[in-house]
């Protein structure tokens, strides 16, 4: 496969249903991470383009809010079945600039496909409450009312996944959306731009505004007609991000980073749960937001685990995503890299054991990209630096642990709180574990990862800040609470006060 794929030199912002140039002639290019060749030039926009999409989409959006929600979630199921007939297209799109294997790739185009579905579905829902009023002749309702104009900020390690779990919901709710996608991976955001508008979503309900974090990004958060921002991203641009929203009273969902664990108990099928942790912590190189970091082991299974985890280690094939025998793909870029090569040597002077890999790949074409070696440490503290801070690649430690009580103490103290996983046959240990694991999900004899749509996403502590993306949840992200009241007794009647 070649770049025959991507047919255009520069890509533009979507603004107002058109293709509009970016105030400055300033781009950066878009790389292959898998063979290190330029795919794209994306532009660095500016505030200027960021208040020119604002302006359309504040124009648009008080006429998609008057449209009956399920007219606004029939564009929806356009969008569903457009991504469904081009699935291949997107996935293979999104294996280039993102590098993961094209099998991920095409599970993450149908997480936005099935995302279309379920929210499209809300169109005739949007459910609000009807609740009895403590007056006589009175009515009381709640109702679910758009918030307004909403910014997007996506990272580029699920560039479409990400986009479809916050505007889907924004566009059914009848807000109007700019997006500043990842400038390492714009091509998703081009190719459902395309989509939309095929789709018939009008002008300036959609808008993408290409370019930096710290110039349209922070635009976003500054602008005062932006009601909402959903972030999704690390801690450090999130801790930012509110920091700035607090200032502003904008209402900001955050959904960060993780530092997630399996635990293994001593009853647990050992075979399962090998492949559970295989897929978890070297599935997309480690670079998921719920990806395995942490494998939280009972002593008496910790050898016959390493083992098992070693012999499958050395199946994993490496290589360009593109090609169907690849299991891992290369890391994003080698600011990525260089930051795993740091980590192992971290782990390496705190006295952590190196099993497997550590190191960087350069045989070959993998001299091309970057990669790296499926890393296994064991005989982790927990409280080293690598059994505690987000590496972001393909770095697995073992910490072995007494019993299930330790085990749950180890996971849950870290500042993240994304996704935990055990593997016990012991039904007593499944229900003390899913209560007592403070992460936003559970998964119990299945790996960290591995979400469905129509269920809420997201994290306690250092991973969010109380939203979710996802399920119904993500629209309390787009939407204000409304109540409303109809006095019908033809006479002032005082809450509280004219009650017998
Ligand atoms: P990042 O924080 O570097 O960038 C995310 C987005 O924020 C990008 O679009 C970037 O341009 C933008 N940005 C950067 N600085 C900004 C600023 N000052 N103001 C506004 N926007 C700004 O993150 P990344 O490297 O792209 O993504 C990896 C991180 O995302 C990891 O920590 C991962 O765990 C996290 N993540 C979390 C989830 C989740 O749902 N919890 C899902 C996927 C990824």
């Amino acid at each position: 496969m070649s770049n025959a794929l991507v047919t255009e030199k520069k890509l533009s912002n979507f603004i107002n249903g058109e293709w509009v140039s970016a105030q400055q002639d300033h781009f950066a290019p878009v790389v292959n991470p898998a063979n290190g060749e330029k795919l794209i030039d994306v532009p660095l926009s500016s505030q200027e383009d960021v208040n020119q999409a604002v302006e359309a989409a504040k124009k648009a959006q008080k006429e998609w809010a008057l449209v009956p929600a399920p007219q606004r979630a029939e564009v929806l199921y356009r969008v569903g079945y457009i991504m469904k007939e081009r699935k291949e297209h997107l996935s293979q799109i999104l294996t280039m600039e993102n590098g993961k294997v094209i099998e991920e790739a095409r599970g993450e185009v149908q997480e936005g496909i099935d995302m279309a579905f379920y929210m499209a579905g809300e169109g005739r829902r949007l459910f609000g409450h009807t609740t009895p009023a403590e007056l006589k002749d009175k009515f009381a309702m709640s109702q679910r009312a758009p918030v307004g104009v909403v910014g997007i900020i996506t990272p580029w390690n699920f560039p479409i996944a990400i986009a479809t779990w916050k505007s889907f919901p924004a566009i059914v709710a009848g807000n109007a959306v700019i997006w500043k996608p990842a400038t390492e991976t714009p091509m998703m955001a081009y190719e459902m731009a395309k989509i939309f508008v095929e789709a018939g979503l009008p002008n300036g309900v959609v808008n993408v505004v290409f370019g930096s974090g710290s110039e349209v990004g922070d635009a976003m958060v500054e602008h005062s007609d932006i009601r909402v921002i959903s972030f999704t991203g690390s801690n450090e641009t999130g801790r930012t991000i509110a920091g700035k929203c607090g200032q502003l009273l904008k209402k900001v969902s955050l959904e960060m980073g993780g530092k997630n664990a399996v635990i293994v108990m001593d009853d647990a099928n050992l075979d399962l749960a090998v492949q559970g942790i295989i897929w978890s912590a070297y599935g997309t190189s480690g670079q998921r937001c719920t990806a395995c970091s942490r494998v939280i082991v009972h002593e008496s299974v910790k050898e016959q685990l390493e083992e098992r985890l070693l012999a499958e280690i050395d199946h994993l094939t490496i290589g360009d995503g593109l090609d169907e025998q690849n299991k891992v793909g290369p890391i994003i870029n080698e600011a990525g890299l260089r930051k795993i090569e740091k980590y192992v040597q971290i782990g390496q002077e705190e006295g952590a054991r190196l099993l497997a890999g550590g190191n960087a790949l350069n045989e070959g074409d993998l001299n091309k990209g970057y990669y790296f070696a499926p890393t296994l440490f064991t005989d982790v503290k927990p409280d080293m630096r690598i059994a505690k801070e987000e590496i972001f690649g393909p770095v697995l430690s073992i910490i072995p642990v007494k019993d299930l009580d330790e085990a749950i103490e180890v996971n849950n103290d870290v500042a993240f709180g994304l996704s935990s996983s055990i593997f016990t046959q012991d039904i007593n240990k499944v229900f003390k574990a899913q209560r007592d694991l403070d992460t936003g999900i559970v998964y119990v004899n299945a790996g960290t990862t591995g979400a469905e749509i129509h269920l809420p996403f997201g994290g306690t502590k250092g991973t969010g800040n109380g939203h979710r993306d996802s399920g119904q949840a993500a629209l309390d992200v787009f939407t204000e609470w409304k109540a409303v009241y109809v006095d019908f007794s033809g006479k002032l009647q005082r809450a509280q006060i004219d009650v017998e």
